[in-house]
């Protein structure tokens, strides 16, 4: 069976993370975009688990059901150098026993634990109790394993699971670093609210013999992501090199040469585009043959928001995705199945933006610096503050 999952969010628990981030409201959220297996987030976090307990009933081999939702446990960890590795946990048991082993003191504080372990230590660990393990957002300037090393070896020592992509980066951005052809990819959402436009912003279609931890491992492990479906790197938040403070797109080489300051006094971040440059391999990606297809998505709610000029969680927004939801059933439906002239019935003014995005039409404004990328329709371009700039004179 081919199912879609999202292995990456987090609780309300973890910092900046949404109140409303509950079981009760994941399920039925998640089922909207599509997904029919999460990831819990945070399960090294005694609460969570506590919440998890509460809120689902156990089926068995791993999995934990709210609704007709299907959960999985999974967390981030933050390791030696701020890294962020993903953990896929078999059971509660021993997530209860890991979170023990791993956060001695303050394990209540943040959904995602802050540890000083090598990326080689949490390998070891997590898997002499059966886990999968590969690092969270590999490319991303603040806390990916690849803002600290060159090779994902000189991280693990060994050969990890699997390679989170991140919002920032794609296959055919990856697949040009070679010791990357053997990795399962997978894309997930990282959300911190259910909201649309967060929760399911990006999954894997895995092929699984049932809906088991056993069939989730032996999936990754026989690399069987069947396709990944992630928004378009540039709107990630990560994807040009930018200021953190006024979010200018600041050329790499100018900004190594101003020792990553800008003229505002704001840090500039290496962007995953340029720091995939430096460790890629080759000019044009090198697909395995096992890769499967990345399908580019933008969430539907910021199609509506940038039509309808209204902010993404405003009631116009919300009503008129959820019309569509309703009309047909998921959001990559709408984005990517459902006839545009079915779409017009239900939507007349979202049908020309779902075929502008089809046809690939959409402009976006890429996203650096820690701000998300934004689309612009009509090739109306709107000036962001600096498109893009050769000199710092330019500021
Ligand atoms: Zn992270
Ligand atoms: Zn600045």
């Amino acid at each position: 069976m081919l199912v879609n999952a999202d292995f990456h969010v987090h609780s309300c628990f973890s910092s900046a993370s949404s109140k409303d981030m509950l079981i009760k409201n994941m399920a039925p959220k998640s089922k909207l975009k599509g997904l029919q297996l999460l990831g819990t987030g945070d399960a090294f976090h005694p609460g969570w688990l506590d919440i998890i307990e509460q809120s689902t009933d156990y089926s068995g081999d791993g999995i934990y059901t709210c609704g007709d939702m299907d959960f999985v446990l999974t967390t981030e960890v933050e390791g030696k150098n701020r890294i962020h590795h993903l953990i896929i946990i078999p059971n509660m048991e021993i997530a209860r026993e890991l979170s023990d082993r791993l956060i001695s003191k303050n394990k209540d504080t943040d959904g995602r634990p802050r540890t000083a372990y090598t990326g080689f230590e949490l390998l070891e660990l997590v898997r002499e109790y059966d886990c999968l393990i590969g690092p969270a957002h590999a490319f991303t300037p603040w806390t990916g394993m690849y803002k600290s090393f060159d090779s994902i070896y000189d991280c693990y020592d060994k050969k990890p699971d699997f390679v989170e992509l991140g919002l920032s980066a794609d296959t055919f951005m990856a697949d040009t670093v070679k010791e990357l052809k053997d990795f399962p990819f997978l894309s997930n959402s990282d959300a911190h609210s259910p909201w649309p436009h967060r929760l399911g912003r990006e999954f894997n279609a895995i092929e699984l013999e049932d809906i088991s931890f056993t069939s989730i491992k032996n999936a990754i492990k026989h690399r069987k992501i069947k396709a990944n479906y992630g928004l378009i790197p540039n709107l990630g938040k990560y994807h040009m090199t930018a200021c953190t403070k006024c979010f200018k797109i600041v050329d790499p080489i100018i900004a190594r040469e101003n020792k990553m300051r800008c003229s505002c006094g704001g840090i500039i971040k290496k962007g995953v585009d340029y720091r995939i440059s430096e460790i890629s391999d080759y000019g044009e990606p090198k697909h395995p043959d096992f890769r499967p297809d990345y399908i580019h998505l933008m969430p539907l709610a910021e199609l509506i928001s940038t039509v309808y000029g209204k902010g993404v969680t405003t009631k116009t927004v919300q009503g008129k995705w959820q019309r569509l939801i309703d009309s047909f059933q998921t959001e990559i439906d709408v984005l990517i199945n459902v006839p545009v002239d079915e779409i017009e019935k239900v939507d007349s003014n979202i049908a020309p933006a779902i075929k502008a995005f089809r046809e690939k039409s959409i402009d976006v404004v890429p996203g650096g610096g820690g701000q998300y990328g934004q689309i612009l329709l009509n090739k109306e371009i709107k000036k962001r503050k600096v498109a893009k700039i050769t000199t710092l004179d330019n500021f």
